[in-house]
């Protein structure tokens, strides 16, 4: 069985098994996503005992990494039986952007070799949660808020990966723009548009590309689309209505690193109109030490994990501070040459002393990192850009 795509095939492609919930058998969305897979293997379940033997064949446990391999192929048509809607996981040490997240499913099934979705998720395999109608249930208070809320689905999947068998993200937008303060994220590394073209956000929606330099688009993030997909990408959805944000996270120390940001900048601000950038963040690579484990055994050609790392406060390895305001004053002061003024560019998870140095000025003297993108997001949704 060939586990892998090309360049211009979808990622849903990669599906092979589809393992049903059977108190789901038969229900409109599962039906759905089955028929827009033809070419998986169905199967409906009692329990989960099905999809362990999907990626253990004959109790022949031969690791989690090669769990993993083969669970990135197999998708779980279940339920959420906790909440959909949670806040971003911060820690209390370093600057945070006070997201929420919408839980849509676990897992998926590109392979970027710094994931921390590796180490952190319980199950190998993907799941996608069909009461949607909770979720929808679930979100309507807090999109009803006389407040800005800032609301995305990329944090333990990639939001798009997927939208060509289970049509979420028109579901989503079209509840998020009957609410006047209400943002939908929604974070990828595919180009599948085609469901966002096909209905207007009415301001109400942001796509965001993760972006990173050439060879560790390249190397560390496997069988994702190539930049230039997902630029032409952004520009076709920005010409269609959508905001757009950028994420360069994680920024990792490569040979020709800083030549290689640079030119990653230079497509960006070549390929999209800058005012339609809502924000950019910047995050240099960090991880917890499990992953390092599962990583190296599954990738072992990367060297990203063999640079000198300290231990942070919240227990995640880091590059040293001196090293990190290296690639953070490249990358920051890359995107400053060419952004619009009213584009949010901030640091995921970072020290007021790097805002300092790199920014100079602190959050708080913007009123801190969540007021800033809610200005900015303000400004997306009033067709105004914010000022800083
Ligand atoms: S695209 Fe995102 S969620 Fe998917 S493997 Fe890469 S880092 Fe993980």
């Amino acid at each position: 069985m060939n586990n892998d795509i090309t360049k211009d095939e979808s990622p849903a492609r990669l599906i092979k098994d589809i393992v049903v919930d059977r108190k789901y058998e038969g229900t409109s969305l599962a039906d759905k996503i089955i028929a827009r897979a033809p070419w998986a293997e169905v199967t409906i379940a009692d329990d989960n005992a099905a999809i362990r033997n999907l990626v253990t064949p004959d109790d022949n446990y031969t690791g989690y990494g090669d769990e993993l391999n083969r669970g990135k192929h197999i998708l779980h048509l279940t339920r959420n039986r906790g909440q959909f809607l949670k806040r971003c996981p911060a820690t209390r040490e370093y600057r945070c952007c006070d997201y929420q997240v919408i839980n849509i499913g676990m897992n998926c099934p590109l392979d970027c070799t710094y994931c921390i979705l590796q180490a952190y998720l319980n199950n190998p395999w993907l799941s996608f949660f069909l009461n949607t109608d909770d979720m929808l249930r679930e979100l309507a208070p807090v999109l009803a808020e006389k407040k800005i809320n800032r609301v995305g689905t990329g944090e333990f999947t990639d939001s798009l990966v997927l939208d060509r068998l289970t049509g979420l993200s028109v579901i989503l937008i079209k509840k998020f723009r009957r609410h006047r303060h209400a943002i939908l994220e929604l974070k990828t590394k595919t180009v599948e548009i085609a469901n966002l073209l096909s209905v207007d956000p009415e301001g109400h929606c942001l796509v965001s590309w993760s972006l990173n330099a050439p060879e560790v688009a390249k190397t560390e993030e496997l069988r994702t689309a190539s930049l230039n997909q997902r630029l032409q990408a952004a520009a076709k959805v920005a010409a269609n209505g959508y905001h757009l944000g950028f994420h360069f996270d994680p920024v990792i120390f490569h040979p020709g690193w800083e030549e290689g940001y640079r030119n990653t900048i230079a497509r960006l601000f070549t390929a999209v109109p800058a005012e339609k950038i809502v924000w950019i963040s910047v995050g240099a690579f960090r991880f917890l030490p499990e992953l390092k484990k599962i990583a190296t055994a599954r990738f072992p050609g990367s060297d990203i994990y063999y640079e000198e790392f300290i231990t942070g406060l919240d227990n995640k390895y880091r590059y040293f501070r001196t090293m990190r305001e290296d690639l953070y004053a490249t990358v920051v002061n890359g995107l400053k040459e060419h952004a619009h003024p009213g584009t949010c560019i901030y640091f995921c998870m970072e020290s007021d002393e790097i805002w300092q140095r790199v920014m100079g000025f602190t959050p708080e003297e913007q009123g801190g990192v969540p007021a800033m993108l809610d200005r900015a997001a303000a400004g997306a949704l009033t067709g105004e850009k914010a000022r800083k």
